[in-house]
């Protein structure tokens, strides 16, 4: 299976989710792996529950899926906590147990890692945001990849030898201008990878964000993907949560 796309931080935007899953498709990938916050924040968190687990793909536990179950104990912050509360209460008890299982991390057929935050401590959700900080990961990370979300930005940080690297403008250049980016996989190199997010974009860039990784051509592909935002930002408003919810979506911050 050389062409797998890498979905993270769906956070129950339908309309974003089935856009994407439309150009995985088109982009001839054999499966898709989820690295989690399938639910939280917009809209359809029963629908996109539904859609990822039909693929049967793997998925690993995000903190929004986490705090959908565990009633408070993970720390947000007021808005999330607001659609964390109204998520809770839109889910069955079947749903909320499907999300209680999921694992935190997750090594996919031998070849890369999966994981919501930061291998150092899955279950602490620290964020990643630049190579210092992802220094402390990679003494964790045990396969030449791991793919992983949470912030919202997608993010290369490269290890070559001692030194943690973050790839910048490299990727983000020609992701916001064509809106795709292709980063060649270096041997001896170990990568720790974002792959963006699919249902709220934070990059100031309010398309839809996903990663192709082609185990044969070494190389991992991003994309931004345009979807119907507006129907997306006022659905949210229509359920009733926040309005800034809502805002956000049209400006991906
Ligand atoms: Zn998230």
């Amino acid at each position: 299976m050389p062409r797998t796309a890498i979905i993270s931080d769906i956070h129950a935007n339908l309309h974003a989710l089935c856009a994407v899953i439309e150009d995985v498709q088109a982009c001839q990938c054999a499966d898709v792996v989820c690295l989690g916050d399938v639910v939280g924040y917009n809209a359809y968190p029963h629908e996109c529950l539904d859609y990822i687990r039909s693929l049967g793909c793997p998925v690993v536990k995000g903190n929004h899926d986490a705090e959908a179950v565990s009633d408070g104990r993970v720390a947000m912050n007021p808005l999330a906590r607001a659609a964390a509360e109204w998520t809770r209460a839109q889910l069955s008890a079947e749903e909320l147990q499907w999300l209680a299982r999921l694992p935190y991390q997750r090594i996919v057929r031998s070849s890369f890692t999966m994981v919501h935050a930061s291998l150092e401590q899955p279950m602490a959700w620290n964020y990643i945001f630049n190579a210092n900080d992802a220094s402390s990961s990679f003494t964790r990370q045990f396969s030449p990849l791991c793919f992983h979300g949470h912030t919202h930005v997608p993010k290369v940080f490269y290890r070559d030898g001692a030194h943690v690297q973050d790839m910048g403008a490299e990727l983000s250049a020609p992701l916001a201008q064509e809106g795709m980016a292709e980063v060649a996989l270096q041997e001896g190199y170990k990568y720790f990878i974002n792959v963006g997010s699919v249902g709220q974009p934070r990059d100031g860039d309010p398309r839809a964000c996903y990663a192709i990784y082609d185990s044969d051509a070494r190389c991992v592909h991003f994309r931004r993907v345009p979807y119907d935002i507006a129907a997306a930002s006022e659905a949210v408003l229509a359920a009733g949560l926040p309005d800034r919810l809502a805002q956000r979506l049209l400006t991906g911050v």
